[in-house]
């Protein structure tokens, strides 16, 4: 029998990273090995984030990102928002794409 590789089964993100919610185990996969190899880990979903929070700043017309705290997840620049989420669209299987460009433009109907 051939000898098990160490790294056979053992999950290529870390569990305590966040992410998005309802991805497939497939999207946590793609998003991971894309975070490792152009962000840090956890930087889709604080990006997410940051918009959600965005959105739901009543004054967010207003915000300028050079005032913030510079975390994305609080004051996000929304051009590094759009480049990591449009990133992830572009790695993550069809279905998990689909729901992720759903509440997308949910968001940017909120604006
Ligand atoms: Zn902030």
């Amino acid at each position: 029998m051939a000898r098990r590789s160490p790294a056979r089964g053992r999950r290529p993100f870390d569990e305590s990273t966040p992410h998005l919610p309802g991805l497939s185990y497939r999207g946590r996969v793609a998003l991971a090995l894309l975070e490792h190899d152009r962000f840090w880990p956890g930087a889709v979903s604080d990006a997410y984030q940051g918009w959600q929070n965005l959105i739901h700043d009543p004054y967010r017309r207003l915000f300028e990102p050079a005032f913030g705290c510079g975390y994305i997840g609080c004051c996000p620049d929304l051009s590094e928002v759009n480049a990591i989420l449009h990133a992830a669209l572009a790695v993550l299987p069809p279905r998990d794409a689909k729901r992720l460009r759903k509440r997308l433009r949910e968001f940017a109907e909120s604006w």
